[in-house]
């Protein structure tokens, strides 16, 4: 409680409640299972920096592609296409921006790894 007291000394409201919730926070955290917080897969290998805060973030999930496809993929923006034999592959990203969804982006899965992964790694349906 160092942060709460040095506060208190400097007597000034605003740094007082910015260091009540930081403390509180913090509380928060020790309490909770450190397991969880450091086994989740898709943000491994992006900056762990940033798993502070729970938001909903944009990810990718990986999904054969069915027939009738009428997507295009954004990086070469040709169809997503099905082809009976080739089992192909298509990355589908649910973007969110600040929190809220915006859309859906479609990948050749191949285009994907090409972008190299930008909402990271794409989830098996399970
Ligand atoms: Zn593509």
């Amino acid at each position: 409680m160092a942060t709460k007291t040095a506060a208190k000394k400097r007597g000034a409201s605003k740094s007082k409640t910015s260091a009540k919730k930081a403390t509180s926070k913090k509380a928060a955290v020790k309490k909770a299972p450190t397991k969880k917080a450091t086994t989740k897969k898709a943000t491994a290998k992006k900056k762990t920096a940033r798993a502070k805060k729970q938001v909903w973030k944009s990810r990718a999930a990986i999904r054969l592609v069915e027939p009738g496809s009428q997507v295009d993929c954004v990086v070469c923006g040709e169809r997503v296409k099905f082809q009976a034999r080739m089992r192909n592959q298509q990355v589908i990203c649910n973007i969110y921006t600040k929190g809220v969804w915006e859309r859906v982006d479609h990948y050749h899965a191949d285009c994907y790894k090409t972008a190299k992964q930008p909402y990271g790694k794409p989830a098996e349906k399970g």
